[in-house]
């Protein structure tokens, strides 16, 4: 999406100048884009969201958007991302971006979920949230009534979600395992069984035993994966910007270390990474020598169009990150939705089938296509479709 939205203030002035010049007698099907609407009608009808609301809490200062993309399957769950943007059409272009990918998301996972997501904007880089700030976001998220169930993202801590738990019961997260609590070891068995679908579909059996993986950071996804890799007997190498971590692998796994810049070429039959997003690109892609991506960061790949296709002529598997990761949230939407833990499991479990099934389609295209087809496929249907739907 190009970035035409104007800034806020800006629309405010154009929306009071819209107010003003309002005719009774304007047609009907007058086009939005008419130079008396606001741009941002735009790109919220070009991406198909539903609700957008802008927050402002004179006491706190909090200035946050919530964007409900789409409620097709159910009322949506969304991450709130704290961060410092650089501008106001940075925070509207990532709302709205992130809303949309939630759908899929949810869809994918076959969750009777829609897709949202809140951007909460911080006033410098340093900015610590405050209560009374997390107070004041569950009090807009309360009145949404369950339409948007708010749970952490980046810059969200588990400590500012049980700030808002008393204030709406539609917040996920947090410190109690009522709420769902720490979501990473759903978000690591998702991805594992994801690895298990590519290694499946390479034709490289079906367990980790003697295959090569190599993880790019340690942290509460990457650590899990690797533990279930060494369990079954597979090699590790890893990577991470923290010393302490690589040393515990090196003693608890026997892995191996590689250079925070060498792990995503480096020579393996998987490749995890648990890190960042961003890391699959046109500058690396021909120099990868990994048979088949599969990891739970976000967003791996810097262009899901041009990179998918790259990896596809390369003959690299990708499979799809929003497919993958998507344990976390199948945990937290399902106790939301009152599913039981076995339920929780068997839908973490699925990510296998759903990860082979999406590799295995001789559909034209790349596998981030094929992805959005499966998601899709639910949307159209208006409803989940797997066997485990049973308390959907
Ligand atoms: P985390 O913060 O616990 O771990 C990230 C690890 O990556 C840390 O050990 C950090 O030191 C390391 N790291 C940072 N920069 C690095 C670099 N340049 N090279 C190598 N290592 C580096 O995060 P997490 O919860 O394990 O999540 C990992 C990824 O998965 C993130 O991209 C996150 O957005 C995504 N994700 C997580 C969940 C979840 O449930 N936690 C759900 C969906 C997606």
């Amino acid at each position: 999406m190009t970035i035409t939205t104007t800034p806020i203030h800006a629309l405010a002035e154009r929306m009071s100048w819209a107010r003003r010049t309002t005719r009774l007698d304007i047609d009907s099907t007058t086009s939005i884009n008419d130079g008396a609407t606001p741009m941002i009608f735009n790109d919220i009808t070009a991406k198909g969201h539903e609700n957008v609301l802008f927050c402002h809490d004179k006491a706190t200062g909090l200035r946050a958007i919530i964007a409900v993309h789409n409620t097709t399957l159910g009322n949506a769950l969304g991450g709130m991302r704290r961060w410092h943007y650089a501008n106001e059409e940075e925070m509207i272009y990532d709302v709205l971006r992130l809303s949309e990918g939630m759908t899929y998301k949810a869809a994918a996972a076959d969750l009777p979920m829609g897709g949202a997501k809140t951007v909460i904007w911080k006033d410098s880089p340093d900015a610590q949230p405050t209560q009374a700030e997390a107070v004041a976001m569950a009090k807009f998220v309360d009145r949404l009534g369950g339409l948007y169930i708010a749970a952490e993202d980046v810059g969200v801590t588990t400590q500012y979600i049980d700030w808002m738990v008393p204030v709406t019961d539609h917040v996920m997260g947090g410190t109690s395992a009522e709420q769902g609590g720490d979501p990473s070891p759903y978000t690591a068995a998702g991805v594992v069984n994801g690895m298990r679908a590519g290694i499946r579909h390479a034709g490289l059996g079906d367990t980790f035993k003697d295959l090569t993986i190599a993880v790019q950071g340690l942290g509460a996804v990457g650590w899990k994966v690797c533990q279930a890799v060494h369990a079954e007997g597979g090699n590790l190498l890893v990577a991470d910007i923290r010393d302490d971590i690589l040393n515990k692998a090196v003693t608890e796994f026997g892995a191996t270390v590689v250079g925070v810049d060498e792990i995503v070429t480096a020579k393996s039959d998987v490749f995890c990474p648990c890190a960042l997003g961003a890391v699959i690109g046109n500058g690396n892609i021909e120099k990868l020598q990994t048979k088949i991506i599969a990891g739970g960061a976000n967003n791996v790949l810097i262009d899901p169009i041009e990179d998918g296709a790259l990896l596809k002529n390369k003959g690299v598997i990708y499979a799809p990150d929003f497919v993958i990761n998507g344990g976390g949230l199948i945990r937290l939407a399902g106790l939301y939705s009152g599913f039981s833990p076995d339920e929780i499991d068997k839908r973490v479990a699925n990510i296998e089938h759903a990860i082979f099934e999406i590799l295995e389609t001789t559909e034209s295209g790349t596998t981030h296509d094929a992805a959005i087809r499966y998601a899709q496929k639910r949307l159209d249907a208006g409803h989940p479709l797997s066997a485990t739907n049973s308390n959907a």
